[in-house]
């Protein structure tokens, strides 16, 4: 299964983010730790977005290459500083074409989004949520992919306006609940926060004052990753992070006068504001 990252904090080099962390995702893509019944390596294409300083929309690169060959990302990223950050090595589910558009990050207007897991009973299990979508949607499906429908089914909300907490959770229930046995781990961006979901799949946070990590595999062994607990909701800032249970009603992600139900991300250096 994918492995997939995301960042928000002071502008760092997408190298120091992905290729050089022990564990980092150029690491992960030939030796990751926790795939959980799901492939061996992540050698099928990569993504990275990224948010120029200053900027609301991001920049992607995307590649069907494993990233450990390609070169050209290699002088992107050591050259590239950023404050917000998604990206992702994917390990092709059986059956699913290997090309650049089937790779995370999923991007419009300012949102990245990645999908590490699968869809069982593809494409039958989810039609009936498919055909819920605008059929030029369909048409224009980054790759014919569950990770691309489901960020087709996520984007479509976003359009609306609905909250971006909502939307991650309500899609991951809506999916589950269609295809048993699926894994959802979501993870979407808008370069001022974080929204994952943890459904069958590996998932740690490390948060600072200044900064929040999102992984599915933390990249170094340094103090300071918690292990996202199954079936939860993550809302992260720097600074902040907020875990909760995916069948109870989903932490509003932007400050509320109502409290949310949830708990602080368990890690030493988190220091949660709401
Ligand atoms: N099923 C998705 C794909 O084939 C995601 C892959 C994964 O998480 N391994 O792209």
């Amino acid at each position: 299964m994918c492995r997939h990252l995301a960042y928000l904090g002071p502008p760092l080099t997408l190298s120091a983010l992905v290729t050089e962390p022990p564990h980092g995702l150029l690491h992960q893509s030939y030796a990751p730790r926790d795939m959980r019944g799901g492939g061996t390596v992540n050698a099928d294409g990569f993504g990275a977005g990224w948010f120029p300083d200053g900027s609301a929309e991001p920049v992607r690169y995307r590649s069907e290459k494993p990233i450990w060959s390609d070169t050209a990302f290699a002088g992107i990223a050591g050259a590239t500083r950023s404050p917000a950050v998604l990206a992702a090595v994917r390990s092709a589910t059986t059956g699913m074409p290997v090309h650049a558009g089937a790779c995370a990050p999923f991007a419009e207007g300012r949102w990245l989004f990645s999908h590490n897991g699968v869809v069982r009973g593809w494409p039958g299990s989810v039609a009936p949520l498919a055909a819920a979508l605008p059929t030029t949607d369909l048409l224009t499906l980054d790759a014919p992919t569950d990770s691309a429908l489901l960020w087709a089914l996520v984007r479509h909300r976003l359009r609306g306006g609905d909250d971006p907490a909502t939307v991650l959770a309500e899609t991951a229930l809506a999916v589950a609940a269609a295809a048993p046995g699926s894994r959802l781990n979501l993870l979407l961006t808008d370069g001022a926060a974080v929204w994952a979901t943890t459904w069958t799949h590996a998932l740690s946070v490390r948060v600072s004052p200044d900064a929040v990590l999102v992984a599915s595999e933390p990249l170094d062994d340094l103090p300071g990753w918690a292990a996202v607990p199954d079936r939860h909701l993550l809302v992260a800032r720097p600074g902040t992070c907020r875990v909760t249970e995916l069948a109870e009603p989903t932490a509003p992600p932007h400050p509320s006068p109502r409290r949310p139900r949830g708990d602080r991300c368990a890690t030493p250096s988190s220091s949660t504001s709401t």
